[in-house]
């Protein structure tokens, strides 16, 4: 049997805890092969990400027609799109090429504040990329940034909206949605609620676990999500699976040898201007 083969598309993150990097070593560790098309590069380090620079539409639609046309890809993950062109290119070739099992996760803004996704792209995000997803993986700010909503007020609360959150993604031609709870910090346990149309609403608990190692969960947990659907594994299965490998990562996170163990203050300042 050939290994099931995930077609990613993402940014670079060089210090290899996000993006294409990440998504690597996520369907490399759950048994699968990992194709990584990129779709911009970026400077980052332990302190967040200081710049980045978007591939062109046409090397974006090069890197992975050549791919396609060369291979059969069981699922895709779908992960940085920098703009709208970039959007167009990746709508364009899952309809041309008819893929299935898309995991779409939908960074927006890093957690230390540089955008992923030019701001105007969002309503193409919208209308071109959700409708073609099998999965979408927002967290609750992205939930917010995607459905124009205010929701941060404490698990209890957030459960209550969970509803309203599934009809208005629903609405805009959204399959499943996987809303993870990893940002609502009023909760010991963390609830990933696994939202589709036809079904009631499935919640996934488990225990907080407090670790600093959090950069590039969500690049993580998109691609097992896709390495999962590409190994035939039913969507509510994969959702529980992939939580209780994230949690198993989360809790074995390396430590590595940054500057400030050696009492030296990192650089802030970014290195290069682009
Ligand atoms: N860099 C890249 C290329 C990413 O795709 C992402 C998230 O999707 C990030 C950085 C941000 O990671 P975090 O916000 O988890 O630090």
């Amino acid at each position: 049997m050939p290994k099931p083969t995930v077609l990613c598309i993402a940014g670079s993150d060089p210090y290899g805890g996000a993006g294409i990097q990440a998504d690597l070593k996520s369907v490399h560790a759950l048994g699968g092969y990992a194709l990584t098309c990129v779709t911009a590069l970026t400077a980052q380090n332990s302190q967040g990400v200081f710049c980045s620079q978007a591939t062109s539409a046409t090397l974006l639609r090069s890197q992975v027609t050549t791919l396609l046309d060369d291979m059969v890809v069981d699922a895709v993950k779908i992960g940085m799109l920098a703009n709208a062109e970039l959007i167009e290119v990746v709508a364009e070739i899952i309809c041309n090429y008819q893929l299935s099992n898309v995991a779409l996760d939908t960074p927006i803004i890093s957690s230390s504040g540089h955008p992923l996704l030019e701001k105007d792209a969002i309503e193409t995000l919208k209308q071109r990329l959700l409708p073609l997803a099998t999965v979408i993986t927002p967290n609750l700010p992205e939930v917010n940034s995607l459905l124009g909503k205010d929701v941060n007020d404490g698990y209890q609360g957030t459960d209550d909206e969970m509803p309203t959150i599934g009809k208005e993604f629903f609405e805009l031609g959204v399959q499943a949605v996987v809303v993870k709870g990893g940002h609502i910090q009023s909760q010991d346990l963390v609830t990933d609620t696994l939202l589709q149309a036809d079904a009631d609403a499935i919640r996934f608990s488990s225990p907080r676990i407090l670790t600093q190692h959090t950069h590039g969960t969500g690049c993580s947990f998109s691609s097992a999500m896709a390495c999962l659907l590409a190994k035939g594994i039913p969507l509510d299965l994969a959702v529980k699976q992939t939580k209780q490998q994230m949690q198993q990562w989360l809790s074995q996170s390396d430590q590595l040898h940054l500057r400030y163990l050696d009492n030296q203050k990192p650089r802030k300042e970014p290195l290069l201007h682009l």
